[in-house]
């Protein structure tokens, strides 16, 4: 399985970075080796000091698909859940300077956290849904699906030009304004509207 992930996808958060809004999704990949083992804490690496977390709908696709059209889109998957895009902003800053790839700073081991609970679309009002992201108890980011740049549809008709997605694929669809860096000790709450479905211990 792989993991894509959009980048740049709700306007707060783009400004808070000083990037630019761009005219189709950007994405970056994840290799299966991201994802940590069920209910494990993440580790901060020691190649990076300034670990950031961004929370994120992730979507898993239930159907082999290629060159899907939008209006289709929604029948590659029913499973939303929450995840955690680990970043080394000090490693992406500079990797983002030199117009390198960002794959040190994004995919290393552990930097794809996943809730362990997925809920099915039908349960979900897809045009307005609220997740949020608690860091010891305080809620530090915020979003809500409608301010997405690039909606679910149209990113998977959108990467599915490039890839084949397959069962389990999983996207993480971006992340909302808000992130910061967790240390030691930190506790990551994640929530879809009001149902906790994703917790991290960071070590
Ligand atoms: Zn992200």
């Amino acid at each position: 399985m792989k993991i894509i992930c959009i980048g740049r996808n709700y306007s707060k958060h783009i400004d808070e970075l000083n990037n630019k809004t761009e005219k189709y999704p950007i994405f970056f990949l994840k290799p299966d080796t991201a994802i940590p083992p069920k209910n494990h804490p993440f580790f901060l690496p020691d190649f990076s000091n300034d670990i950031q977390h961004e929370v994120e709908i992730v979507i898993k696709i239930k159907k082999v698909g290629k060159n899907i059209d939008e209006q289709f889109a929604n029948r590659y998957y029913d499973e939303i859940g929450l995840g955690i895009d680990f970043t080394a902003r000090d490693i992406q800053e500079e990797l983002k300077n030199k117009g390198l790839p960002w794959e040190k700073s994004k995919s290393f081991d552990g930097s794809a956290a996943i809730s362990n609970q997925f809920l099915h679309k039908n349960d979900l009002n897809l045009q307005n849904l609220n997740f949020h992201l608690k860091k010891n108890g305080k809620i530090v980011q915020k979003g809500n699906i409608n301010e997405m740049i690039f909606n679910i549809d149209q990113i998977i008709s959108f990467i599915s030009k490039y890839f084949t997605l397959k069962i389990g694929d999983l996207i993480f669809t971006g992340t909302p304004s808000g992130v910061s860096n967790v240390k030691t000790g930190d506790l990551l709450e994640g929530y879809i509207e009001k149902i906790k479905v994703l917790e991290i211990k960071i070590k």
